[in-house]
């Protein structure tokens, strides 16, 4: 067996390279289906009994091209993962591959062959690039701030990975003290989801929760079909000036707004206008707030606009990358 170190160097370098074969983008989520498919591989969701993803190499004699099985009914994330990880198998190995199981490296007792320790580094380093990670702190305001849970969970719906996975890699980044690792394991999507506000929003609880608002510098998102949306705007109840939801596309809907009050009951203290939305239609839409006296006609005295790009739930078959959200882009 390979020393992690090595381990590691090997994945992180191999994933470079994919980067820059495929010509991706390292500021931007990066989508290992278009991955597979730029490499001429055929990307398959598939319902399938215990086993995360499959490698089927090319057959030379008939031409038939390559292939990689995703089972469909993971997690968004696990699914990204998975197909992260056959790449990988696509790239160095080039040999029937049955993976019982991926997104692994939480588990300490796990001795796999240095082939799957490799191919499963290699998936966080692909969807996970420096620069990615590094431009998302910068534009989350979270670069020199100690991460906890709740960041760690908006980075990983930045990067479309699992919660897990995602923190494994910060640690391996030296970006969350290995010290912190098992408190912070033990905050799990779910009880982050409920602190957000919106887990009663979900009818599926692999769904995900956004929050959103203008602290945060977020003007457009890409979420999944079903994801509910939390948008937390200030308002002084004192001033007669409220937010509302005016422009509601029809794939959206506004499951409830409530204000919250400041901490502390000062005369005129701001506080805080929660909105909880789902998407429910797939394709990008626009959500408008205004902040206006509801009884006055005047434009508003301030808007907040947020586009929502929204990718359709995976369905069973061939997966055409680019094709959903060729528009967005
Ligand atoms: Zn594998």
């Amino acid at each position: 067996m390979l020393p992690w170190s090595r381990v590691n160097l090997i994945a992180a370098r191999e994933a470079m390279r994919a980067h820059q074969e495929l010509d991706i983008d390292v500021t931007k989520r990066v989508d290992p289906f278009a991955a597979l498919e730029a490499s001429g591989v055929l990307p398959m969701r598939q319902p399938l009994d215990h086993v995360a993803g499959l490698y089927i190499p090319g057959n030379g004699q008939d031409g038939s091209d390559p292939g990689a099985l995703i089972n469909v009914s993971h997690p968004l994330s696990k699914q990204r993962y998975t197909a992260a990880h056959e790449l990988c198998h696509h790239r160095r190995d080039r040999a029937f591959i049955v993976d019982r199981d991926t997104e692994w490296l939480a588990r300490a007792d796990y001795s796999a062959s240095d082939r799957e320790r490799i191919a499963e580094v290699f998936a966080a380093w692909l969807l996970m690039p420096k620069k990615l990670v590094e431009a998302t702190l910068d534009r989350l305001g979270l670069r020199s701030v100690q991460l906890d849970a709740n960041s760690i969970y908006t980075l990983s719906l930045e990067f479309g990975t699992s919660y897990s996975a995602t923190l494994h890699h910060l640690v391996g980044m030296r970006l969350v003290d290995r010290g912190r690792r098992d408190q912070l394991l033990r905050e799990t999507p779910k009880i982050i989801k409920q602190r957000l506000g919106g887990i009663d929003a979900l009818g599926d609880a692999w769904k995900d929760v956004w929050l959103l608002g203008p602290g945060n510098a977020r003007r457009e998102v890409e979420v999944a079909t079903g994801d509910a949306l939390v948008i937390e705007v200030p308002e002084i109840p004192s001033s007669g000036y409220v937010w509302e939801a005016t422009g509601l596309p029809t794939g959206v809907f506004l499951l409830r707004h409530e204000f919250r009050p400041p901490d502390d009951t000062v005369l005129g203290g701001s506080g805080l206008h929660r909105f909880v939305l789902q998407v429910s239609e797939s394709g990008t839409q626009q959500v408008r707030l205004a902040m206006r006296r509801p009884w006055q006609s005047q434009a508003p005295l301030r808007e907040f606009t947020l586009r929502i790009t929204a990718e359709p739930s995976p369905t069973p078959g061939l997966v055409l990358p680019g094709a959903v959200l060729a528009g967005a882009r």
